[in-house]
């Protein structure tokens, strides 16, 4: 018999630790709540209730299948070990981590296990393309910059895990502790597609209607109409190679439109982009805190501004900002586009570390994938991987003029906005709008100073001319 320990990855359906598993004998599916993952899911109420459905989820699927999860509680090694001697199982499979702790905590572990004659098994899971599966021409692996990554990983394939004929799941021993509770994680009100049926339900739809527009999907917040499938995903609800693979077949389809074809590649680019960051972080533990840019770490930015609490609150006075912040603040989740230009803000126009930024999103999404969060912060902030070498400073304002003209987007989420003309477009409505007569605060900051100041300081720290040049460039753009 062999334990598989359940993460993030809530689900049997293409499963690669279950599949080494099954190599050893019967499974006993087990998930140890430790008091990390305890105070993690209360940081996010909404990510709690995600993670207690997926795993309530989970056991009911084992059960259908004459099985159930063990759930135990209490510090993960200890545990596992006194659950080894309990049932002499022979050891641990479990899919690996990405996040810096995660991959500390599973190397520990492995150590342990070993070191007590143990088998112990990390697998890679999360990525469609596990980081080592991308190599260099010179045969290393690790990029750094994300497009010639991305040429690699569009002709790799993606292996598949499907259920094992001779998995076999043992009921014979392990007593359960009770599921965690909604209580116990602090969980906050119900949020969708935590089941693998839903999530690959969600998946079918998209690809066969949303995904044909994704194009125009990913700059028109107001449609709300790219995947969701980012929460299913960070907690393995749905396998990613299993959407990989999915999409590679969408665009097998002969019949394809250009502008779909185009779309569904990009929605291909989208989940490159989540490999890529998993690996990042996996070759670059150190960029948890530290920015990849070696040459950046020691550019200060600030931890306070007199507006961060307007930031967080959604109240900047930058209606794009703030329909983005009170989209995340209600719903756990904000569109891709405005995410970019509401941390851009956070970053630039208030000068502040991009750890802020992330630390504040952290306690409110949904999605529980810290490496990810890190590379697009620090690649927003022009410190991480080089899909950019520069800060892309956003103009918040041309920025709503352009993926909201009509302002269907910002008057969603900003009652206060319902009535106020907003412009229609950058060159002929003013680039500051008056909302008179509205309680709709006036902007924190002039965005031009704002973002021409932290260039100057910016230009100052590289002091090269290569790089002042680029800026100039990213603060027209
Ligand atoms: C500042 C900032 C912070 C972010 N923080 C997170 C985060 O904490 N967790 C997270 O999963 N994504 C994060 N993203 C990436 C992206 O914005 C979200 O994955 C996306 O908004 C989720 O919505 P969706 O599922 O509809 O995405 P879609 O556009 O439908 O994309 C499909 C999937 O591709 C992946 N993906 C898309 N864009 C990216 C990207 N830029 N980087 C990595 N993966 C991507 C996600 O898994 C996503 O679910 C962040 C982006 C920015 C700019």
């Amino acid at each position: 018999m062999i334990l598989c320990r359940f993460t993030s990855d809530l689900r049997l359906e293409d499963h690669a630790a279950l599949a080494a598993a099954a190599e050893h004998g019967a499974v006993l599916a087990v998930l140890v709540l430790d008091a990390q993952t305890v105070q993690r899911m209360r940081r996010s109420p909404r990510r709690a209730a995600f993670y207690a459905r997926a795993v309530s989820s989970l056991d009911a699927a084992l059960r259908e299948r004459g099985s159930a999860l063990v759930v135990r509680r209490g510090d993960v090694e200890r545990t596992l070990h006194a659950l080894l001697r309990e049932t002499g199982a022979r050891g641990v499979v479990w899919s690996a981590r990405y996040d810096a702790p995660g991959m500390r905590a599973d190397e520990a572990l492995r150590t342990s296990l070993e070191e007590a004659g143990y088998v112990a098994q990390c697998v890679h899971d999360a990525a469609a393309i596990p980081p080592e599966g991308i190599e260099r021409d010179d045969g290393t692996t690790g990029y750094r910059s994300f497009a010639p990554y991305f040429d690699r990983w569009r002709e790799t394939s993606v292996a598949s895990y499907d259920v094992p004929i001779f998995l076999r799941f043992t009921t014979a021993s392990g007593a359960s502790e009770p599921l965690p509770s909604d209580d116990e994680l602090g969980s906050g009100e119900a949020v969708p597609d935590a089941t693998p049926a839903d999530a690959f339900a969600r998946l079918s739809r998209f690809l066969q209607g949303d995904a044909r527009a994704y194009a125009a999907a990913r700059n028109a917040p107001a449609q709300d109409a790219t995947s969701h499938l980012a929460a299913p995903l960070s907690f393995g609800v749905v396998s990613m190679r299993t959407v990989v693979r999915a999409t590679r077949e969408a665009l097998e389809n002969p019949f394809l439109l250009s502008e779909e074809r185009r779309s569904l590649r990009l929605f291909a680019r989208s989940l490159a982009l989540r490999d890529f960051f998993l690996a990042l972080s996996y070759f670059h533990p150190e960029t948890e805190e530290l920015p990849l840019q070696e040459r950046m770490r020691a550019f200060a930015s600030a931890a306070e501004h007199p507006a961060l609490r307007a930031w967080r609150a959604g109240e900047t006075g930058f209606p794009l900002v703030d329909a983005g912040m009170r989209q995340l603040v209600q719903t756990g989740w904000m569109h891709p586009h405005v995410r970019a230009v509401a941390a851009s803000f956070l970053c630039f126009d208030l000068g502040l570390d991009w750890r802020v930024g992330r630390d504040a999103w952290d306690a409110l999404l949904v999605e529980d994938d810290p490496a990810v969060a890190t590379g697009n912060w620090q690649w927003i902030a022009g410190v991480g991987a080089d899909l950019v070498q520069h800060p892309r400073i956003y103009n918040p304002l041309r920025q709503q003029h352009r993926i909201d003209p009509d302002g269907r987007y910002v008057r969603r989420w900003i009652p206060e906005l319902q009535h106020v003309p907003l412009g229609r477009d950058g060159s002929s409505a003013p680039m500051l709008p008056l909302y008179e007569g509205s309680t709709y605060p006036a902007p924190v900051v002039d965005h031009a100073t704002a973002a021409r100041a932290f260039l100057q300081r910016y230009h100052a720290f590289t002091a090269s001319e290569h790089v002042t040049e680029e800026g100039s460039a990213a603060l027209r753009g």
